[in-house]
């Protein structure tokens, strides 16, 4: 078995992706991370998705040069792929942290971040991601920030 060639592969048209794409990159991406492999039963675990919605989805984003499928090794990412995968995974971390530091329920940061990450300019998430970083840097200031939160903004 061999991959295909790049070369034949239709390049993914752009910035057009929904959503569910990003959720399905995001999710692949971090099995990758974590397991190495990404299978279709793991994707379709971590979603709460049937599996043959997922090979449904993940034959789409085959077609459209974000993976390769193979049966059997599972999902590849090609660079656009990855690059998408990696730029949701990262905007999914720094919100999670920005919200967690304050002390929200994991359940509300959950809902909200998987809303905010597909809806997030580079710009915005540049300016969360150093609040982020000099907020952990300073308990301090964290700490007067979260009192003022329980006593009502
Ligand atoms: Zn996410």
């Amino acid at each position: 078995m061999r991959l295909t060639m790049p070369a034949k592969r239709k390049e993914p048209t752009a910035h057009v992706h929904s959503p569910a794409i990003e959720d399905y990159l995001e999710q692949i991406h971090n099995l990758i991370e974590a397991k190495g492999y990404a299978r279709v039963v793991d994707i379709a675990g971590n979603l709460g998705i049937s599996q043959a919605s997922v090979t449904n989805m993940i034959q789409k984003l085959d077609a459209e040069g974000y993976v390769v499928y193979e049966r059997y090794r599972g999902v590849v990412m090609t660079e656009a792929g990855k690059k998408i995968g990696q730029e949701i995974a990262r905007r999914h971390e720094v919100l999670t942290r920005l919200l967690a530091g304050f002390g929200l329920d994991p359940e509300t940061v959950h809902q909200d971040v998987e809303g905010m990450e597909h809806h997030i300019s580079r710009q915005t998430l540049d300016v969360l991601t150093l609040l982020m970083e000099e907020l952990e840097g300073n308990p301090e200031l964290l700490k007067k920030l979260k009192r003022k939160l329980k006593s009502g903004v």
